[in-house]
């Protein structure tokens, strides 16, 4: 026998093979993509539930690994959003496939601070009321309890007068003002924005989800302490690095957050 019917058997083989393989992982995709979904709608309902969000504010994912793709819900108060409210971005925070829908003005927070932070999974944007007075205040916020571990020694303050000569109306309107607030933001987890809210980043949903929801008792907590008057002591940076060494610290929370929020 020749050999040319082998190997044409053994292409075609390899064919299917490669057919086979490539349809099990377009189906995995999208089921991972359902998957990532639905995780981020428990995040902006979690995050309603908390306070952390009202109207207003986002809460977005990244979901690959130095990816350039991130979701993000269409405009919309979080707690009603649902899967097919989110929709998928490119870094310049140009929605890929809108179908009409409407995205938040400031989805450029998004998009810039995945740029710049390759270790960035998810980002919360906040008005949270707790979070206002440390943003137009000299008095800095700091960790003054274990939940608050990761402000560490300090976040920064995001001035939109600090950044550009023209008059804004303090929303984060384009890519310009995106990569000013991520620059601010540098490698910390949090920044404040003065006279607006802050924006809270981590390497998981829950993460993020999780520092959101402590940054803002840590800040209604230091406001109690500080109004009784006495010298306030908070955690030293040392006591903050080792707490911030605990891996998945917010899971037990968020185990019991999705049941609250009937996710
Ligand atoms: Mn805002």
């Amino acid at each position: 026998m020749s050999p040319f019917p082998v190997s044409r058997t053994l292409s075609a083989i390899a064919v299917l093979a490669a057919i086979l393989l490539w349809a099990a992982k377009a189906q995995q995709t999208v089921a991972g993509v359902a998957a990532v979904i639905e995780e981020l709608v428990t995040a902006n309902r979690i995050l309603a539930m908390e306070g952390v969000l009202d109207g207003y504010g986002h809460v977005s994912v990244r979901p690959e690994k130095g990816g350039s793709r991130y979701y993000l819900s269409r405009s919309l108060a979080p707690d009603l959003v649902e899967p097919r409210d989110i929709m998928e971005f490119d870094l310049d925070s140009k929605p890929l496939d809108a179908q009409g829908r409407t995205p938040y003005i400031e989805a450029f927070i998004h998009g810039e601070i995945y740029r710049a932070r390759p270790d960035v999974h998810a980002v919360v944007h906040t008005h949270s009321p707790a979070l206002i007075p440390f943003g137009v205040s000299s008095v800095p916020l700091r960790p003054i309890y274990t939940m608050g571990a990761f402000i560490g020694e300090g976040v920064p303050i995001f001035d939109v007068r600090k950044v550009t000569e023209q008059t804004t109306d303090m929303l984060i309107r384009n890519s310009g003002l995106g990569r000013a607030l991520a620059q601010s933001l540098g490698a910390y987890g949090a920044v404040l924005m003065r006279g607006h809210g802050a924006v809270v980043v981590g390497s998981s949903l829950q993460d993020a989800v999780g520092r959101s929801v402590y940054l803002q008792i840590n800040a209604a907590l230091q406001l109690q302490a500080i109004s009784l008057g006495g010298t306030v002591q908070y955690l030293d940076a040392d006591e903050a690095r080792r707490l911030e060494a605990i891996p998945n610290r917010y899971q037990r929370a968020w185990e019991m957050w999705k049941r609250k929020a009937g996710r």
